[in-house]
Formats: C-alpha cells, sequence, structure tokens
C-alpha cells in the first residue's frame, strides 16, 4: 500500500499572481506556458478559422478595387489572390507542425501586418480621384487582426497599421481636402476601441484560467489529503500492509460476497516465531525491522489481485483469499513460511531455527446465513495454535468447522 504523493503544485503561483494582478496581460514564465499550452488547441483552431476567413475577406476587397480604382485590377487581382492566400495556407501549415502557442499569437500579428502592407501597396497604386479614400480598408484589416490577437500582438499590428495609415495620408493626393483628416480620426477611433475591447477579453480569460487553476489545485489538494487520510487509516503505519481495521471490513465484504455467489473464503493466520526472546536480544527496533521485513516477505508471496495481506496486531499477520481451494491455500501458506526462512534473519533466542521463522494456521469455509467471519479467524487461530505446539516454524489446517462446511484437514509441514 503505496502513501499517495503530491502532484505538481503551482497553487502558491497562482495565488501570488491572482494577488497581485497582471495589469500588463503577462504571467511568471510557468504559468504563462501553461497558459498558452492549456489554450493551444482552441485558439490553432480559432487561428485556422480566422486565417481562412481573412483569405476569403482580403480576396472579396477585390470588389472596392474594380468600383473605385478600376486602374489597380491586375495587381491587386495578383496580390489578393496569388500572393495572400498561399502565404497566409503555407503558415497555417508550418505553424501546426511547430506547435509554438507563443509564435502562433505574433504570427496572427505577421498575418494581419502582411495583408496591411499588400493593402498598402495596393491602394497607393490608385490613380483615382477616389484612390486615397480607400485607405480606410486598412482599418478593416486592423479590426479583425485585433479582434483575433491578444493585446500585445494586437498592439504592434494597431501601430504598424497606423504607420501605414499616415504614410498612405502623407504622401497620397487627397482631392476633397477632408479625407486625410476624416479617416485619420476614425482610424484611431477605432484603435482605441478594439484594443480596449481586446485588452478587457483577455484579461477575462486569463482570470478566468487563474481561478480555474485555483479550484484544480484545491481540488488536487483536498483529493491528495483524503487519499492520504484513507491511507493513513487503512494502512499499517510499521509494515504498510493493511492493518486490522481495513482486514476486518475487507473480510466482511468477501464473507458477504462468498455467501451470496456460494464462494469458499479462506484465511492464514501467521505469527512470528519467539518474538519476545527476538526483542529482547536484538532490541525493539530491530524487532520493528524484523517484522517490516517478514511482512514485505509476505506481500511478495501473494500474487493474485484480489487477495489481502494484513497486520492482525504485534507479530501476527492475515491473508484473505477468495476462491482459492485447499492445495491453493496450503501452497501459500507454505510458500509464506518458506519466505520468511529464506530472509536468514540471525535469531540466537528461537528454540526451532537459528533465525527468524513463522507458524501459520489456515482455514477455509464456505459461508452460510448463520455464520459470521469470526468463525473462520477463530478456526484459523486454532490450527495456529497447533502449530505452534507442534514445535512452530509449520504451517497447520484447521480442523473441521461448525455447521459442516469444507476444511482442510489438519496438516503438518
Ligand atoms: P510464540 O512463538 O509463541 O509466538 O512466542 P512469541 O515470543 O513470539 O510470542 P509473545 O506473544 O510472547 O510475544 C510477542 C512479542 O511481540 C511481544 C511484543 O513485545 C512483541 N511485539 C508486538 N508488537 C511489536 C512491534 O510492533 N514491534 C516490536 N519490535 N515488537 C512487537
Ligand atoms: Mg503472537
Ligand atoms: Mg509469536
Amino acid at each position: 500500500m503505496a502513501e499517495p504523493s503530491a502532484p505538481l503544485d503551482q497553487s502558491e503561483l497562482v495565488n501570488t499572481t491572482l494577488a497581485e494582478g497582471f495589469p500588463m496581460l503577462m504571467f511568471p514564465r510557468e504559468l504563462e506556458d501553461r497558459f498558452l499550452l492549456e489554450g493551444e488547441v482552441k485558439r490553432f483552431n480559432v487561428m485556422v478559422v480566422s486565417g481562412l476567413a481573412a483569405v476569403v475577406l482580403f480576396g472579396a476587397m477585390i470588389l472596392g478595387d474594380w468600383l473605385l480604382c478600376p486602374e489597380v485590377l491586375p495587381m491587386a487581382a495578383l496580390v489578393r489572390e496569388c500572393v495572400f492566400p498561399p502565404a497566409m495556407l503555407t503558415g497555417l501549415y508550418v505553424l501546426s507542425r511547430l506547435r509554438m502557442p507563443a509564435l502562433n499569437e505574433w504570427m496572427i500579428a505577421l498575418a494581419g501586418m502582411l495583408a496591411a502592407v499588400l493593402e498598402t501597396v495596393i491602394v497607393l497604386k490608385g490613380q483615382s480621384e477616389w484612390a486615397m479614400a480607400r485607405v480606410v480598408q486598412l482599418n478593416i484589416i486592423m479590426v479583425f487582426t485585433c479582434a483575433i490577437a491578444r493585446f500585445w500582438p494586437a498592439v504592434t499590428v494597431a501601430l504598424a497599421v497606423a504607420g501605414l495609415h499616415g504614410y498612405v495620408v502623407l504622401f497620397m493626393p487627397d482631392a476633397t481636402g477632408m479625407l486625410a483628416f476624416n479617416t485619420t480620426l476614425l482610424l484611431m477611433t477605432s484603435i482605441a476601441f478594439v484594443l480596449y475591447g481586446n485588452y478587457k477579453l483577455e484579461h477575462d480569460e486569463r482570470m478566468g484560467f487563474l481561478l480555474d487553476a485555483r479550484e484544480k489545485a484545491l481540488h488536487a489538494s483536498l483529493t491528495l489529503a483524503h487519499e492520504r487520510l484513507t491511507h493513513m487509516a487503512t494502512t499499517d503505519a510499521l509494515t504498510q500492509v493493511a492493518n486490522r481495521r481495513y482486514f476486518e471490513s475487507f473480510l466482511d465484504e468477501c464473507w458477504q460476497r462468498a455467501h451470496q455467489q456460494g464462494l469458499e473464503l479462506s484465511l492464514i493466520l501467521l505469527d512470528v516465531d519467539y518474538f519476545k526472546p527476538y526483542n529482547d536480544r536484538y532490541g525493539h527496533q530491530a524487532g520493528d525491522r524484523c517484522l517490516v521485513a517478514v511482512a514485505e516477505a509476505l506481500s511478495g508471496c501473494i500474487r493474485r489481485p484480489g487477495d489481502l495481506v494484513a497486520r492482525w496486531g504485534g507479530e501476527e499477520f492475515v491473508v484473505v483469499m477468495m476462491e482459492a481451494d485447499d492445495r491453493a491455500v496450503a501452497a501459500a501458506a507454505e510458500r509464506i513460511r518458506l519466505a520468511v526462512s529464506s530472509l536468514q534473519l540471525p535469531h540466537e533466542g528461537s528454540a526451532c531455527a537459528p533465525h527468524v521463522t513463522v507458524s501459520g494456521g489456515w482455514a477455509t469455509i464456505r459461508p452460510q446465513m448463520h455464520e459470521a467471519w469470526p468463525q473462520l479467524v477463530q478456526a484459523a487461530d486454532e490450527a495456529l495454535y497447533e502449530a505452534k505446539q507442534a514445535g512452530r516454524h509449520r504451517v497447520h489446517a484447521a480442523r473441521g468447522m461448525s455447521g459442516g462446511v469444507a476444511v482442510g484437514e489438519a496438516r503438518t509441514c
């Protein structure tokens, strides 16, 4: 029965980050990595859908070229249909291979900036009176990109678009004298709104992540505490096999099941021979170590998953076996006796061998309505008593049991 261990705990980091806040929308390194990693699949799906939508929208803007600046049509068609789509699709493919969440976020910005640069090239080519008016297309690209990107990449896109916009309004003729000012005002307002919304959304998303992480950590620590308590309540602290309490509830369950299904239930009771003299000669601590070694040897002999090894108390152990025939139980008891003997733990105070040995008694019963498991324990105990009387370092089977239940014949090994 191995003690449950604590899972990786970031709860302190989560709590500190919650307490200190994250106005710059950045977590400490390990938390940031986890944040990006947990959202990776979802974000990548958003990227793919938005990337494809961007290809369609950027291509569809050719309608504006055709209506307002037909002179740029051949070049616009080339850029919109032959440059941007392959660049986007290649980028998405490479990112799907790389699987680097942090890079993905900046690639969204890069895609937006590429679209903005290409759009600027098309707009600058316009010769018509209203050519400059089409600078608002940059606005659309900026809003679209910033709605998808995380905050800092979005800020970068907004700055890049502002720069490109500035270049267009400075160097293209403004036929009306109003366009440069109004489009710039529109862009600035859009940037302010879209970045504010972006910041809020990302802040909420990050806050949701932290609260979720805190809940998970709390849940994990409660589960661990529960597992540890269960372990403590059911395991013998010295030998780490099941304790008496667990043994009794386990036997109780086995008894019910065996009774309902008409199965045989067996019990082996084992007792270290001359253990008091062992303690007296080698000391209590050595006695403890001896019990640990005996428990390990015993556990090593019981291989079936449904069987149980427990410490009955002091230097006595029990083994519960379900659906094992007499021969299998006798063989298991004998295996245990030999396993302990072959540990060769010196025991000069023993009258039956120069090393530590155990005696055992076993019994098998097919539980009946009017019986209870203490009968099984008593039968095994009587067999153990006989083994002791017969000289120790041996295992005995119980004699007949009340209710005429099948019980192994007394046997000396
Ligand atoms: P027998 O062969 O008849 O079983 O003789 P025994 O000396 O083994 O039996 P007895 O019941 O007289 O002594 C059992 C001893 O086991 C007495 C007690 O001090 C010791 N003991 C019980 N629990 C522990 C424990 O947890 N650690 C140690 N070191 N000794 C223990
Ligand atoms: Mg004893
Ligand atoms: Mg003993």
